[in-house]
């Protein structure tokens, strides 16, 4: 009986189901690379409001949680993880001479203009440093760039571990989500976000605010490089 029920809600939702991922599309870059479940929540509660006129009743409420969580989550992930692909890898192809084709970047699009600054700089390098970024990752809210060159060439060193200070200071003060202007946020985890997108965490740390540099909270400069 419950099983038909289900089918039933299913048959009904499955348009609006599409429609919301559409909407949704165009929103997605604001929820940053982990999609939250707040995200869902959101999505759910609009959908519910926009079916106000269908035929359902409080009972129906949880078998239309389990097709939601079933349809349109999976779907949702996957529009969201098509967008960063598509973003990365124009960052990967528009720069292959710097960027190496596998590059793995484990933030969110907000920082790619950081990386491209970087490229831009990489560039005027001498060809002998063999200068190529490997990927890149969110640290404790800093954006933290591989780099691989030829160490023994003369000031390479120096210049490129520079570059990378500069590159991960200037991201403690970029929104990971958007690149406006933000700072470090501690919450359930520490990220880069401006005030619209601190939307994204579900509370904040007492000491929130306090830390504009996790490196020097750790009190241990060499953590930039892993
Ligand atoms: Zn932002």
């Amino acid at each position: 009986m419950t099983n038909d029920r289900k089918n039933e809600l299913a048959a009904m939702c499955r348009l609006e189901i599409r429609r919301t991922v559409t909407l949704a599309q165009m929103s997605l870059a604001d929820h940053g690379y982990h999609l939250a479940m707040s995200v869902f929540d959101a999505e759910f509660q609009s959908m519910l409001d926009r079916l106000d006129d269908a035929p359902f009743d409080e009972a129906d409420i949880p078998l239309l949680m389990e097709i939601l969580i079933e349809e349109l989550w999976p779907q949702l992930r996957e529009a969201h993880a098509k967008h960063r692909e598509t973003l990365f890898g124009k960052l990967i192809s528009r720069n292959n001479d710097v960027i190496v084709a596998d590059a793995e970047f484990a933030f969110d699009v907000g920082w790619i203009p950081l990386v491209h600054e970087a490229v831009a700089r990489m560039r005027t390098y001498p060809e002998s440093w063999k200068v190529r970024i490997d990927g890149g990752k969110e640290k404790f809210g800093c954006l933290v760039l591989y780099v691989s060159f030829v160490v023994d060439e003369r000031g390479a060193e120096p210049e490129i571990r520079r570059l990378r200070e500069e590159i991960r200071l200037r991201s403690l003060a970029t929104c990971d989500i958007c690149a406006g202007q933000g700072r470090l946020r501690l919450g359930g985890f520490a990220k880069t976000v401006c005030d619209k997108h601190t939307a994204i965490f579900e509370g904040f740390r007492e000491d929130d605010g306090v830390w504009a540099d996790p490196w020097k909270w750790h009190g241990d400069a060499a953590e930039c490089d892993k």
